[in-house]
């Protein structure tokens, strides 16, 4: 579904992405693992073009995307497409960024209503079964701030499945979570494993990537420095670097 090739990021003169290639085929769960700031929040911020990147390719769904002007000036060049993929892909955040001042149902039903413009009763139908799907659906009515972490998290989640995007992009879903609401959410991102659906997952959650990913991706000073199935990935390591990261997460 996603295909990402030799992608190159700078920040100014920072170069972030160093040629990054990574590719989740539909059903497959890929796992982003890596030091602070080797890159992987950028990484999952170019797949659904919230940045722009300046060489590489972008394939969504056999679609690559369509760049206009090149380096530092390079920009996708058709913003219909760009609404495709940003709609298909839908990204879940550390913070979840619910909007305060909707409920929890009025929060999910937003986009599908407002970017897709979908028959509002049909959504609140859909709304409903996402927000029972990840365990809150009593919720509905009440505000952001009156849930938990890790229900607010699952209500960010509920709000991604709503758009039915191809793929869901996970940052860092359960880190700003205590270890208890974090168990909540690696629940739902678990039946959501099961469901076959694809996922491209940042996470700090050794344990949870070796349960759940096809593939994972270390990330190295914008690098991929190793890669593979995760019982290779954490059971025998090649690379020095992955092997020191991982003793370092233990
Ligand atoms: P973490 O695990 O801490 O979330 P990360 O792997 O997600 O780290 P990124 O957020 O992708 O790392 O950042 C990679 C590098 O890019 C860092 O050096 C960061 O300072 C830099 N960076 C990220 N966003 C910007 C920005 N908007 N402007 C300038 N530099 C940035
Ligand atoms: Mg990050």
């Amino acid at each position: 579904v996603i295909e990402i090739q030799n992608l190159h990021k700078s920040f100014g003169q920072l170069e972030v992405l160093k040629g990054v290639d990574i590719t989740a085929h539909r059903g497959d769960v890929v796992s982003l693992i890596g030091s602070s700031g080797s890159g992987k929040s950028t990484l999952l911020r170019c797949c659904n073009l919230l940045e722009d990147s300046q060489q590489g390719e972008i394939i969504f769904k056999g679609e690559p995307v369509h760049w206009t002007g090149s380096g530092s000036h390079r920009h996708p060049a058709d913003s219909r497409q760009v609404l495709r993929i940003r709609t298909n892909l839908s990204m879940v955040f550390q913070q979840f960024n619910l909007w305060a001042h909707m409920t929890i149902l009025q929060n999910v039903m937003e986009a599908p209503v407002t970017v897709l413009g979908r028959d509002r009763a049909e959504v609140e139908e859909a709304a409903r079964g996402y927000l029972d799907k990840v365990g809150i659906g009593d919720k509905c009515d009440v505000y952001p701030a009156q849930l938990s972490g890790g229900q607010q998290q699952r209500a960010a989640i509920a709000r991604g499945l709503c758009m039915e995007p191809e793929a869901l992009l996970f940052d860092e879903p359960t880190s700003a979570l205590d270890p208890e609401l974090e168990q909540e959410v690696i629940r739902v991102i678990k039946d959501l494993a099961a469901e076959g659906r694809t996922m491209i997952i940042v996470t700090h959650d050794m344990k949870m990537a070796a349960d759940i990913s096809k593939h994972v991706v270390f990330l190295h000073q914008g690098m991929v420095e190793e890669e593979g199935p995760p019982d290779a990935v954490f059971s025998s390591p090649k690379s020095e670097r992955l092997r020191g990261f991982l003793s370092a997460t233990q």
